[in-house]
């Protein structure tokens, strides 16, 4: 079975490729990419005025299988992923049971391979139940294919318990995924600590709460000299302690979210439970710092930290309600705008979405050499479109950008060479 993807704007970062050029896919590899390629016996695509790159790759994404399949599961998640032109994802460990056990992740490699639409990399809890108490069996869970581990969702209190997480980790190659939060500063705090806060009547989360979070998960990778990713970084704080770290050596990485460089804390007035998360959303100041992490490497990748809720768990009170929103289908052209807006180049923009998480994570994806597996994206890159929550194809609809232009989208998604998505 070959494919030939021709006349596209091929973007591969990793293999410093940005120019017309074609590619021959044979056996759902990469076999041959060039200006004078020919295929007479394979299927033609042609992505002419299109950009083609490598698979896009979302490192945070909650796939609610198994245990909470009402909200989404590994082939409506899947699905969603092929939608946004991503082919992989790495999938976070609050599931049901929790992903803390060698059964639970043998059950999602093989649940993905066999009905998948994209590639599925488990996140495996730090500890065991994410209690907080007890080490998870790290390596046992590292040979049964889990890429990382995390608690996310909670932060690990004990800083003893975490500086083991972070030596173990590191002798099995992965790195630890911190949840940055101190839950004493949270105390019953709903959305963001300011003025919108006070006005609406709602308790408040201070920026600190994040800061001194990120500021000891950073000490501990110094102190153990191990591997940290800290996830969904959100406020001015947070960007430059990693900015900091990395200037001095420390092997720190992080990532951002669409909604965190797009959205400020005034979203949430009406108290819109679509707009409330974790970590909130947060003041301008911090989504101008965001996105100068974006532009200036201190952030490594963008990930959507996608958390499907049913309705019912967002149409309550706000206090009450769910944190989290969908966020796969709307990473391309929020991350779109951010190139439109002059903050990122094109090619950073696909590097933060291909081969930097991929490296974070350490699979084979993420580029389109020979011999490359061809996950691959043709990308119509200011396609204008309305979002319509209704018509996602998450299984939750819970967005806060329902109704908005959008501009970008996924023509066409490749999965080791097989169309899993055509728009
Ligand atoms: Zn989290």
């Amino acid at each position: 079975m070959k494919v030939f993807v021709k006349n596209g704007h091929l973007i591969d970062p990793k293999n410093n490729i940005d120019s017309l050029c074609n590619i021959l896919v044979a056996d759902g590899k990469v076999t041959a990419v060039g200006a004078d390629l020919r295929a007479d016996d394979a299927e033609v695509i042609d992505a002419a005025g299109l950009l083609v790159c490598p698979g896009l790759i979302d490192i945070h994404v909650h796939l609610r299988d198994p245990g909470l399949e009402y909200k989404e599961d590994i082939i409506s998640g899947t699905r969603a992923a092929a939608a946004a032109g991503v082919t992989s994802v790495a999938c976070m460990p609050n599931t049901r049971p929790v992903i803390d056990s060698v059964p639970v992740v043998e059950y999602i490699i093989n649940k993905a391979r066999q009905y998948g639409s994209a590639n599925v990399y488990p996140v495996a809890a730090i500890s065991q139940a994410m209690k907080g108490d007890v080490l998870s069996e790290m390596g046992e869970l590292k040979a049964a294919g889990c890429v990382a581990f995390s608690d996310d969702g909670v932060p690990v209190v004990s800083g003893e318990l975490m500086r083991r997480a972070f030596e173990y980790a590191d002798t099995f190659g992965a790195p630890i995924i911190a949840h940055a939060e101190d839950l004493s500063l949270v105390g019953e705090g709903c959305m963001n600590e300011g003025e919108v806060a006070t006005e609406l009547g709602l308790k408040g989360i201070p920026w600190v709460a994040e800061d001194a979070a990120t500021a000891r998960e950073i000490m501990l990778a110094e102190f153990t000299n191990s591997r940290l990713h800290v996830a969904h970084v959100s406020t001015k704080g947070s960007v430059e302690l990693v900015r900091q770290a990395k200037a001095r050596g420390v092997r720190v990485t992080c990532e951002a979210t669409p909604h965190h460089f797009t959205l400020t804390d005034e979203s949430v007035r009406g108290y819109n439970t679509n707009a409330k998360m974790n970590p909130p959303l947060r003041t301008q100041a911090d989504v101008d710092a965001v996105r100068c992490g974006l532009a200036d490497g201190t952030i490594d990748a963008i990930a959507t930290d996608h958390a499907p809720h049913h309705v019912d768990e967002k149409n309550v009170e706000f206090a009450i309600a769910l944190n989290g929103i969908v966020g796969l289908e709307t990473m391309l052209p929020l991350t779109m705008n951010l190139v439109r807006d002059g903050i990122i180049s094109r090619h950073q923009a696909i590097a933060l979405m291909t081969c930097q998480p991929a490296a974070i994570i350490g699979i084979d994806r993420g580029s389109l050499e020979v011999g490359a597996v061809a996950d691959l994206t043709i990308i119509d890159p200011d396609l204008e479109w309305t979002l319509d929550a209704g018509q996602l194809t998450s299984k939750s609809k819970n967005t806060p950008f329902d109704g908005w232009t959008m501009r970008g989208a996924a023509i066409r998604t490749l999965l080791a060479g097989r169309t899993v998505y055509q728009r």
